[in-house]
């Protein structure tokens, strides 16, 4: 079936197309209207159901762009959200924020109808800000995320708060470090959701993520992936940082170590984490994150539909 372009999506690329040729004060005013819109698209789709599904999509930091057919895949599936960021790995050069090509891949996204519900920033050893020794890179990394977040309209980063191995003995400083480089990296317009981690990073049970988002004043709020946890329930864990709570990342593991299995291959507790996530008023998108085999339209949607039929009738 022939692709067609969304008509909003045809004004979007119009007014894109001059704005890239413009100066400064256009694309400031174009951030401002995408804000507002998102507002408002916000708003009213929220308002439809508890819960929609999106689909983390990490992207090569060279190549090709978002394709046509993956975004009439997305919408044929009514997977109207995404969280995205760009892929990088520890130990295969120097880290960047490719600021430029995140917003590119934003814009991309929308103009084929697919909303960005979060962007997810780089992470890795060599720019881990909670150690002294690479959170000047770390800090400046995440700025420019957020700064590329920001010219698109895009409203939340995803950010982790270290990498590993990390000690005990060396924990309570790594903290500090920790909450230091978030409190420099806060900004009016981008919302830090700072992550839940596996194993021995910052963030690995519950009491540490409620210290750390209780030192940041409120200010920072927080993504909870479900299959990071495993010092206790993550039902509880919902419980205790539902206050915080600006996105998830959805998806399965075999209780010991994160899997980032589909929903129902592992050993999560899915009724639990629904009705948990209701009752805290949870109402933003339910963001798979997935291994790449289990990453695609039909799949997550089959595996929503499958998850949400289990539950009882909706109360909010
Ligand atoms: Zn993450």
């Amino acid at each position: 079936m022939a692709h067609q372009r969304p008509v909003l999506a045809d004004r979007f690329f119009i007014i894109e197309y001059f704005a890239q040729r413009s100066d400064g004060r256009f694309r400031r005013a174009l951030s401002w209207c995408y804000n507002l819109m998102g507002i408002f698209k916000g708003e009213t789709d929220m308002k439809r159901e508890p819960f929609e599904p999106g689909m983390s999509i990490w992207w090569p930091a060279c190549g090709r762009l978002p394709s046509d057919g993956l975004m009439s895949r997305l919408r044929e599936n009514n997977i109207n959200w995404i969280e995205t960021g760009i892929r990088q790995k520890s130990g295969s050069g120097k880290f960047q924020s490719h600021a430029e090509r995140l917003e590119k891949i934003a814009l991309r996204f929308r103009e084929g109808g697919i909303s960005v519900w979060s962007v997810h920033a780089p992470f890795g050893q060599e720019i881990d800000i909670s150690n002294p020794k690479t959170a000047g890179e770390g800090i400046k990394l995440n700025a420019e995320t957020i700064e590329a977040c920001r010219a698109v309209g895009v409203d939340k980063v995803v950010i982790h708060g270290s990498s590993e191995p990390i000690t005990e003995r060396e924990r309570p400083a790594r903290i500090e470090c920790c909450i230091e480089s978030v409190q420099k990296l806060y900004h009016p317009d981008v919302k830090i959701a700072l992550e839940n981690l596996p194993r021995t990073c910052l963030g690995n049970t519950t009491g540490e993520m409620l210290a750390i988002l209780k030192s940041l004043g409120g200010k920072v709020k927080c993504c909870i992936d479900v299959n990071h946890f495993h010092s206790g329930s993550i039902i509880d864990m919902i419980d205790a940082l539902g206050g915080y709570l600006a996105t998830v990342h959805i998806s399965d593991d075999d209780g010991l170590d994160e899997k980032h299995w589909l929903p129902g291959q592992g050993v999560l507790d899915w009724t639990g984490i629904l009705n948990k996530l209701r009752e805290k008023g949870y109402k933003g998108v339910f963001m798979y994150e997935v291994q790449k085999q289990f990453a695609k339209p039909g799949l997550i949607r089959a595996n929503y539909d499958m998850i949400i039929k289990q539950l009882p009738k909706a109360t909010v």
